[in-house]
């Protein structure tokens, strides 16, 4: 028998312009397969941000269809407390603490069968579709195949909270292969650049170079590991690049600003037979030369996509603290003051990560 209430708080998606706090939404019913949680936190995701602000990559436009299905409680970047366990599930309890991959997989189409579920072909993600409601509620639902972990009891819930996105700046970083003789860049400190500077500096690279126009991101790059940081609005980054590899560019360069201005910036930085790491989503489409990647530069251009096999390693060196956190989350709002928290969650108050406490 469920101990929880029938209804719940919950901030629901109708539509691109109707996002609503329900204060008696349904409560997720058990299957035989499911879990509730009853959720602790959830961070705000840039992709959230940009399905609210009506991103054609979620609603649809001309060229894309639309990804989205309303009615849906946003969010994916959430842990919580089990509360109910269907009967076919094995291996948990009440009360255990859990987080999962922000993919279901459906364990059926190709990719999943190849081990590479995070390309799941129907891709359903937690906070975007009615069938997969997400955390921005007091209760959720885990269905069948949601890859679940569980989360040490004692992990405070500011560091909790960047398990999923430190799970992403990790696969980011991992497609770059990098090697200690690198010179790597990574474009943009926020919460995942700076996640994939913590990362990558347990690789050692020869140089590790954080760029991001606001100084106090740079600052918290620099105590992340960061071994150079420049602010692009300041300094010539090409120059400072070129002094530091004899004129011949940065091995590694990943993108995680989102802006087109990041992309052709890193076509410029980047040396010849160099790679390219793209991360990020994007609010514009970005227009560049293309003969920069096969006849001047013969590049390797890599995408990443999500936290595939990530989060055992990612929980561990937050818990043990190789994975540095400090002062990644000063601000968390009530659900109730969601409006509030979606625009601390822009950075433009100084923030990194932001989260939601139902
Ligand atoms: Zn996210
Ligand atoms: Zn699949």
């Amino acid at each position: 028998m469920s101990n929880y209430p029938k209804t719940m708080k919950a901030l629901v998606a109708y539509s691109q312009t109707d996002y609503r706090l329900e204060t008696a939404y349904p409560t997720p019913e058990c299957g035989p397969d499911d879990i509730i949680l009853k959720v602790e936190g959830c961070g705000i995701c840039a992709g959230d941000l940009k399905c609210q602000h009506g991103a054609p990559m979620f609603w649809g436009d001309a060229i894309q269809p639309g990804y989205v299905e309303p009615p849906f409680i946003p969010g994916h970047e959430f842990l919580g407390n089990v509360v109910e366990i269907g009967k076919n599930v094995k291996g948990y309890a009440i009360g255990d603490r859990l987080t999962a991959d922000q993919i279901i997989p459906c364990g059926e189409c190709k990719f999943c069968k190849s081990g590479q579920y995070w390309m799941c072909q129907p891709h359903d993600i937690f906070g975007f579709k009615n069938t997969v409601n997400g955390g921005m509620a007091e209760y959720v639902r885990y269905p069948k195949n949601t890859v679940m972990h569980k989360v040490p009891k004692a992990l405070p819930l500011d560091k909790a909270l960047l398990i999923e996105p430190y799970g992403c700046s990790k696969h980011a970083v991992d497609r770059a292969n990098i090697q200690c003789t690198d010179v790597v860049v990574i474009s943009g400190a926020g919460t995942l650049g700076l996640g994939m500077v913590t990362y990558a500096a347990l690789k050692n690279p020869r140089a590790l170079i954080s760029l991001d126009m606001a100084d106090d991101r740079l600052a918290k790059a620099k105590a992340f590991g960061a071994t150079h940081t420049f602010n692009p609005s300041k300094v010539d980054v090409a120059k400072e690049i070129n002094t530091l590899t004899d004129g011949y560019g940065c091995d590694i360069y990943i993108e995680a600003t989102g802006h087109p201005s990041s992309v052709i910036q890193g076509l410029g930085l980047i040396r010849k037979l160099g790679t390219f790491v793209e991360f990020s989503v994007f609010g514009d489409s970005t227009t560049v030369d293309w003969s920069i990647i096969g006849d001047r530069k013969e590049l390797d251009v890599l995408g990443a996509h999500l936290s595939p096999y990530c989060f055992p390693f990612v929980i561990e060196g937050i818990t043990k603290g190789t994975l540095k956190t400090d002062g990644m989350i000063k601000t968390t709002f009530k659900l109730e003051e969601w409006e509030k928290g979606f625009e601390y969650a822009t950075g433009k108050h100084g923030d990194l990560k932001v989260a939601l406490i139902p």
